[in-house]
């Protein structure tokens, strides 16, 4: 029987999350998508830093000084992040929470955070106070008050389960994304990979089987005199990242591709690169934002799904 394309659009982790696939009927796309779905809802209560009683912020108040085991996904999460966080001497650090809060409060209040409650923000942040034991499956967090954040990882991740799902009902042809994240399946029928319009890549590119994230600053930002802050923190400085960047990372799967594009934003031209040899089929670009006469990034945007 023919294939038909479905689509659908729901929010989850704060952002649309569409869902293309192709099926021999609708009623097969609708169940494998409501499983999706509820996939990505299950990990966003894990994983969330928003929401109070995630595991996520029960671990940040349970883990202080003694071992707290947790999930096999959020283990797993936490030590893709660890290792990249080693890897780039913190540029990618999942410990930044109490910036990431600092630079909400700047976000809403027009105002950068004092000297005195940068610091101590700094002080319950950096990667080496976060401790994890494979062998318990468990995490260990050396101080007070601190705060884990994946926002810069789980997104690409909750994109992979979830097409795994999609997998499992018999659809391998699918396309997800969340907000910078985009990850794909095998590819439509008679087509050589799924079409994603990227505004600085002219022909627009064909992805099947892999994985396309943006970051940068042309999202979130606030701009404080005259400054932009993005919402990726500088772990150096504490502070939003003010160069005008956009990385992109195409990976083989969203993890990946998610974790190493703010890697990339944080780290900028030509560090990034070193991104490539550490992951193996990975490949980064970063590129200064262009505006156009009226503010607009030129090649700022996501990617649309086609
Ligand atoms: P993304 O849009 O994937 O680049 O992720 C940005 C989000 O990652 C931010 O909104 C924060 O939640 C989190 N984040 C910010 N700075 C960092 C950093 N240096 N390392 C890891 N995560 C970060
Ligand atoms: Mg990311």
């Amino acid at each position: 029987m023919g294939l038909q394309r479905y689509e659908f659009n729901q929010i989850r982790m704060g952002v649309d999350t569409p869902i293309v696939v192709y099926a021999a009927r609708e009623e097969q796309a609708v169940r494998a998508c409501r499983a999706a779905y509820s996939r990505i809802t299950a990990l966003e209560e894990r994983m969330s830093d928003y929401r109070a009683d995630s595991e996520l912020n029960l671990l940040c108040q349970r883990a202080v000084g003694r071992w707290v085991k947790v999930s096999p996904e959020l283990f797993y999460v936490l030590w893709r992040a660890q290792k990249l966080a080693q890897q780039t001497d913190g540029a990618f650090d999942v410990t930044v929470g109490p910036l990431v809060r600092l630079w909400r409060e700047a976000r809403r209040t027009g105002k950068l955070p004092d000297t005195a409650i940068l610091s101590d923000a700094k002080a319950r942040s950096g990667y080496r106070l976060m401790e994890l034991s494979l062998r318990r499956r468990a995490v260990r967090l050396k101080t007070e008050r601190m705060q884990l954040d994946l926002g810069g990882i789980a997104k690409g991740y909750a994109c992979d389960c979830a097409l795994r799902e999609l997998r499992k009902h018999g659809l391998p042809r699918a396309l997800i994304q969340m907000g910078g994240e985009i990850v794909a399946g095998d590819a439509p029928p008679n087509a050589p990979g799924w079409k994603i319009d990227l505004p600085d890549s002219p022909h627009g590119l064909f992805l099947k089987n892999g994985a396309v994230s943006t970051s940068g600053s042309t999202e979130q930002y606030v701009e404080i005199d005259g400054v932009r802050y993005a919402h990726i923190i500088d772990p150096r400085t504490g502070l939003g990242l003010t160069q005008l960047i956009l990385a992109r990372v195409r990976a083989r799967d969203g993890i990946t591709a998610d974790s190493l594009a703010t890697t990339a934003a944080v780290l900028g031209d030509p560090d990034a690169k070193r991104l490539e040899r550490l992951y193996k089929g990975v490949q980064v670009t970063v590129s200064q934002v262009c505006f156009n006469h009226s503010g607009q990034p030129l090649n700022g945007s996501h990617g649309r799904l086609t």
